[in-house]
């Protein structure tokens, strides 16, 4: 039996106590990309530099994603000198990659402490879209959801965050962007929300971060009520979960989120979000065979929205081993779209990308080693 776990720490030495010794962090040089912008300008200001070394420093780490501070050729040397005695520039450790069929890549990177998080890119009708992860594993306890089986490991920083989206674009060819981000991968964004937040800050700043269009992101939550306002005013857009049409069995699909917050909580939330012009919410649901796609399932759906500024994305369930769900037919899929759609409401059914390479969603996870040869093809082994 193999001891290495795909949490990366040797599974025999965390038992015995013997992990190899890292320098603690007061010995390592500051990550950069790990302290918030504050932290920069408080830095160059106890360095004595002008203010503006800050946005300088900022727009070398976000805008051209240097790997080193000796590429910072607008600080002197000296400068740079000194800024690399007590900082550098450490970004994800990228692993390996999986290509599905259909293009959908899918990332797979090592955290500082080891822990391993996946990413997912997704090129549909001219946009590149990244769908990344706020959390190893996941606060809540979705049953339909492979990310739930491993519980909470911890939340990702910022950083982490924002380190997903430099190290895709990164790796794409010359003169391809990202178009899109979601806060789709594992995890639930707004249990993790001040990191959400200052990624999300990182991301949009046009002057010195990634310069991404918030109404380009949007992050999805399963339902976090009291956090919905602060959410949007980030000014991205907002994906709320639903899944189902009943408290009696949202607490059973979605036990821990629907338990604080009922579904007339969660709705009476949504509909007290004031949306600018043009703006309008996302309401997902996961389509499961004999659970939540019966016609009086869609007829409450379009009941419960009705009058909101939205619009609805049916998820027909992605499969995972074993899990307790079926995916629906497509008539079935299709029979239950043209109820909602009856009901006023615009309606579609997302497209399920990267379903080869467990790249869909909820399908990120970590699955038992034996299980991952058989499902996973290397990067490039696709045609
Ligand atoms: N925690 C957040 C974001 C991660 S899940 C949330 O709940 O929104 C992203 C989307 O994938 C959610 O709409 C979720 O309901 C859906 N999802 C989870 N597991 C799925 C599965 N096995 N098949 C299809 N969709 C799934």
């Amino acid at each position: 039996m193999s001891l290495v776990r795909p949490g990366g720490l040797c599974y025999a030495a965390r038992m015995l106590d013997v992990t190899p010794s890292v320098p603690s962090s007061a010995q390592r040089p500051a990550n950069l990309l790990a302290l918030s912008p504050e932290a920069i300008r408080r830095r160059v200001q106890d360095l004595g530099w002008p203010t503006y070394r800050a946005a300088q420093i900022l727009r070398w780490l976000y805008r051209h994603r240097v790997r080193d501070i000796r590429q910072m050729t607008n600080l002197s040397e000296s400068e740079r000198s000194t800024l690399s005695a007590g900082a550098c520039i450490r970004h994800l450790d990228q692993g390996e990659s999986f290509t599905s069929a259909d293009g959908t890549q899918k990332f797979l990177a090592r955290l500082e402490d080891g822990l391993p998080i996946e990413c997912v890119l997704i090129p549909d009708d001219g946009r590149l879209t990244l769908c990344v992860s706020t959390q190893v594993g996941c606060t809540l306890d979705c049953g339909f959801c492979l990310t739930a089986t491993m519980g909470l490991k911890r939340n990702l920083k910022a950083h982490e965050i924002v380190d997903q989206v430099l190290m895709v674009q990164s790796s794409l060819p010359r003169g391809m962007r990202l178009t899109n981000l979601v806060f789709m991968g594992m995890g639930e964004p707004l249990a993790n929300w001040e990191a959400v937040a200052d990624a999300v800050g990182r991301l949009t700043n046009d002057q010195w971060g990634v310069g991404f269009s918030p109404r380009r992101m949007t992050v999805s939550t399963a339902g976090l009520a009291p956090r919905l306002q602060d959410a949007q005013a980030l000014g991205v857009n907002l994906a709320i979960s639903l899944n189902a049409t009943t408290d009696a069995l949202r607490n059973r699909l979605m036990p821990a989120i629907n338990h604080l917050y009922p579904l007339r909580r969660l709705l009476s939330a949504c509909r007290q979000l004031r949306l600018k012009p043009r703006e309008r919410l996302t309401f997902e649901y996961v389509l499961l065979a004999g659970v939540n796609d019966a016609e009086e399932d869609a007829g409450r759906l379009g009941h419960l929205l009705t009058g909101m500024r939205c619009k609805v994305n049916l998820i027909p369930f992605n499969e995972f081993p074993g899990s307790p769900f079926q995916r629906p037919t497509d008539a079935a899929v299709e029979a239950f779209q043209s109820i909602v759609r009856g009901a006023g409401l615009d309606v579609f059914v997302r497209k399920s990308k990267g379903r080869d390479v467990l790249g869909a969603c909820g399908q990120l996870g970590d699955l038992p080693s034996v299980t991952q040869p058989a499902v996973l093809t290397p990067a490039g082994a696709c045609s």
